[in-house]
């Protein structure tokens, strides 16, 4: 059984008094949830100057920590980025790659996310890969194609044993920040696709990949999203940014 994984995206929010105090209501509400044989894991991506307050506060607490973009470059006249290695000094264990807010206001293709993938994976961290598709796509009866296609550009970049090293996440672009969520059904729909696609790569690995569903989850929707076979966990955004919520959330992943 795959256990379950529940992701902060804290996007462009936060300061170092205010994550003070939310990170510490985390790490204190997690006492008595991750308590038994198979627990949820746990982490939050965060803005890079952060993640020096994260290290800081979260070494040897179950919430572990991580970017939420990756330059494709290594080094140099690239003002503005940060590269993987960077990353990795702080200690990231994870970075999403291919956010939807990335790929629409910076113009990231698919082939540029699995760019990124590698970058992560090169210097030992786990690249979450985001894929999802826009209403208009949906409504046009393109979803699977859609994130098949993202995911595909990713896949095929990768070794089989890089495959099995990767998070995918699925959010839907029209239920990110909206409220409106996808319903378990549909979720489940995607994400059992999602798998068979990567299924064709690597067999074995596909039944080990967490797939997140993102995408307005809120405690009072999560553990029927949760609940869903192919569901493994959940990019959380909004709520990430509220303890309550997002213990909620790691609650219902129980
Ligand atoms: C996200 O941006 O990854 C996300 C899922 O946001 P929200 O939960 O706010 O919809």
């Amino acid at each position: 059984m795959r256990a379950k994984l529940i992701v902060g995206n804290w996007k462009m929010n936060g300061s170092r008094a205010g994550n003070a105090t939310l990170l510490a209501d985390i790490v204190a509400g997690l006492t008595g949830v991750i308590t038994d044989q198979a627990p949820p894991a746990c982490a939050v991506c965060v803005p890079s100057p952060y993640l020096q307050q994260c290290e800081e506060v979260l070494s040897g607490t179950p919430i572990a920590w991580g970017a939420q973009d990756v330059s494709v470059h290594c080094f140099g006249a690239f003002t503005g980025e940060v590269c993987a290695k960077m990353l990795s000094e702080f200690d990231c264990r994870y970075v999403i790659v291919g956010h939807s807010e990335r790929r629409a206001y910076h113009m990231e293709s698919s082939e540029m996310v699995a760019s990124k993938a590698l970058a992560a994976l090169q210097e030992g961290m786990t690249p979450i890969v985001c894929v999802g598709e826009t209403l208009e796509e949906r409504e046009a009866g393109q979803t699977e194609a859609v994130v098949g296609a993202q995911l595909d550009a990713v896949l095929e970049q990768l070794d089989a044993d890089a495959v099995a090293r990767i998070v995918v996440a699925y959010e839907p672009v029209w239920a990110i920040g909206t409220g409106r969520n996808a319903t378990p059904e549909m979720a489940q729909a995607v994400h059992a696709h999602l798998r068979s696609r990567i299924a064709v790569r690597n067999g074995e690995a596909a039944q080990r990949i967490a797939i997140l569903y993102g995408g307005s989850m809120k405690p009072d929707n999560a553990a029927a999203l949760l609940a869903q076979p192919d569901i493994d966990g959940g990019l959380i955004g909004g709520a990430a940014l509220k303890a309550q919520d997002f213990l909620g959330i790691i609650r219902a992943a129980k």
